[in-house]
């Protein structure tokens, strides 16, 4: 539930309430807006029975949230979550676009990729340096090598480093190094890396589950998010159907139903969702009409020697094509490109 307090409680009182809260106990987060503070409370509610809360002078009124998922929901915050990384704000007005390589290759590949999406717009870099590959037997990235580099590409064009954590070992070190720790489809129900996530206070970029219901995919945001970290960006990558011809079916209609339901930034992956880079420009537009706050995309210098997912990796010159369309997309959304 959340506790809505007057617009005229004092610091004092706000403490009081917390504070009779978690001995009852709720767990507490507190969301203080311009105007209001809200006190979202995690907890058993039939321990307010008859308690008085609402009585109190300080509160205005007790709101259930009756969705499983509670910090994630647009009932504990209205407002869209705007996140910071590094001088970027995710979910405002500006549409970002990710975007670099599936895996890091080689310095002389990674540097390049970050010049060109750079040159082109794109405000963060990806690339995989520990990749979740379906096969033992195919590229499995530099690991900490390939972190190196991604660290290289950032110092010379000042992107931010979108790259992917696959367990909790290795949690720490990845950390070291990204900007924005990527959770990728096949980890999203990994709790104990989502618990580990928690506690840190970086960005978290949560792919949707190849067959995650988007109930599923915010109640794994709403694992971060209750361990303190507040920091999720959802991406919809495309979901399992019985469509061969493309790599999976990307679920755009996700897009309007999660920002309805939760206050989250969402971005959206037209390359892991379609398989095929031929297609991957005209989803992108459409996840930017349908209201993502922006798009990750697979750019290859050389897509046919890719190491992995060359397939549906944009050429250079296809990105730079592609990263002009959007900018006039923005703009008719009403939004801005940088
Ligand atoms: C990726 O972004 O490189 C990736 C592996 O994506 P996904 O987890 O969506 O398959
Ligand atoms: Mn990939």
């Amino acid at each position: 539930m959340i506790v809505v307090m007057s617009h005229c409680a004092t610091e004092e009182e706000i403490k009081a309430v917390s504070a009779w809260l978690e001995r009852e106990g709720f767990q507490i987060h507190l969301s203080r807006g311009v105007e209001r503070t809200i006190i979202g409370a995690i907890g058993d509610r039939t321990r307010l029975a008859g308690s008085g809360l609402e009585a109190m002078q300080s509160v205005e009124r007790v709101v259930p949230i009756l969705q499983p998922y509670k910090l994630a929901s647009r009932t504990f915050q209205a407002e869209d979550t705007i996140i910071r990384a590094g001088g970027l704000e995710i979910g405002g007005d500006t549409i970002h676009v990710i975007a670099g390589p599936c895996a890091v290759e080689s310095r002389e590949q990674l540097l390049q990729s970050a010049r060109i999406v750079r040159d082109a717009g794109a405000t963060m870099l990806r690339g995989g340096a520990f990749k979740p590959r379906t096969s033992p037997y195919s590229f499995q990235g530099l690991e900490e090598e390939g972190l190196k580099l991604l660290a290289e590409a950032r110092e010379e064009t000042g992107l931010l480093i979108v790259t992917e954590v696959m367990d909790t070992r290795t949690l720490q070190l990845v950390a070291e190094y990204a900007d924005i720790l990527q959770i990728g489809a096949r980890n999203m129900q990994n709790f104990l890396l989502l618990r580990e996530l928690a506690r840190l206070d970086k960005p978290v970029l949560l792919k949707r589950g190849p067959s995650a219901t988007i109930e599923e995919w915010l109640m794994a945001a709403e694992y971060i998010m209750s361990g303190g970290n507040y920091n999720v960006i959802l991406c919809e990558r495309g979901i399992r159907s019985f469509e061969s011809y493309t790599r999976n079916t990307l679920d755009l209609t996700a897009v309007p139903v999660v920002k309805d339901l939760s206050h989250l930034p969402v971005i959206v992956d037209p390359s892991h969702a379609i398989g095929r880079w031929r297609y991957v420009p005209a989803m992108a537009r459409a996840a930017l009409a349908a209201g993502a706050d922006g798009v990750m995309v697979e750019m290859h210098p050389k897509p046919a020697e890719a190491l992995c997912d060359g397939s549906q990796s944009l050429t250079p010159a296809n990105f730079e094509a592609m990263m002009k369309d959007l900018r006039r997309f923005a703009g008719a959304m009403g939004r801005k490109m940088p």
